[in-house]
């Protein structure tokens, strides 16, 4: 046990038994998403993008997986991560993806096969480096990657600092993501056939499907799927 458990114990989010974020018999109401399709959002085996979304809107993302429903003790302990820097919390949900990507036939045959790499949506230095001094989203990709034995890389590079999308409508968010991605380090896609591409919680697909699509542009052949940790107002 680390000393810091012993100041400030973890404690349950729910009934508030030390030990965990989570404890054992509160665990069990940790529920995964529905099987959708990223896109229209209908029952999609495997959270794969459905034949008439790829064909019809050119949707670049492959698939999601969104391992648990949005609820509002996940929504505590998110924020532990996302804005009282527990690191630890990332261990405690990065377990949980895993399984669920063990779970997903299409994702975990994937993984076996060695060619692919886990990545995540990167953040303009600025922001980075003044504004948020780390990246959850980074720290989720590098403990998923390191649970799955499989290499996650930074080959793309955010050059604009772009106002959040989260206070934007869709319309706004399309247009504050044009334009701001370059590749950086990207020796490694010549070999790559999967990216897992790893953000936190999201209302819509946008970003990760701007990121999927500038991606595409370049290297058409490659699947992405994304993980995200939720979906809100689902
Ligand atoms: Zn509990
Ligand atoms: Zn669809």
């Amino acid at each position: 046990m680390n000393i810091l458990d012993l100041i400030f114990p973890k404690k349950c989010v729910w009934c508030g038994e030390t030990g965990d974020y989570l404890c054992k018999n509160c665990k069990k109401n940790l529920q995964p998403h529905m099987e959708i399709c990223p896109c229209c959002h209908r029952y999609s085996k495997d959270y794969l993008t459905c034949v008439d979304c790829k064909s019809m809107w050119n949707f670049a993302l492959d698939g999601i997986l969104i391992p648990f429903s949005y609820s509002w003790f996940l929504k505590k302990i998110i924020l532990k991560l996302k804005y009282y820097h527990k690191r630890d919390v990332v261990d405690f949900l990065i377990d949980r993806v895993c399984l669920a990507i063990y779970a997903n036939h299409t994702l975990s045959s994937k993984i076996e096969k060695w060619n692919v790499i886990v990545s995540w949506i990167p953040s303009h230095w600025y922001r980075k480096y003044f504004v948020k001094w780390y990246n959850q989203s980074y720290l989720l990709a590098q403990n998923l990657a390191k649970k799955l034995n499989v290499q996650y890389w930074e080959f793309l590079k955010k050059t604009k600092n772009t106002k959040s999308q989260a206070t934007l409508d869709r319309e706004w968010r399309l247009k504050n993501l044009k334009n701001v991605f370059c590749f950086q380090n990207e020796k490694i896609l010549g070999n790559v056939q999967t990216i897992v591409l790893v953000d936190d919680v999201t209302t819509t697909w946008s970003t990760l499907n701007e990121v999927a699509k500038f991606i595409k542009s370049k290297y058409p052949k490659i699947c992405i799927r994304g993980v995200v940790l939720c979906r809100k107002n689902s």
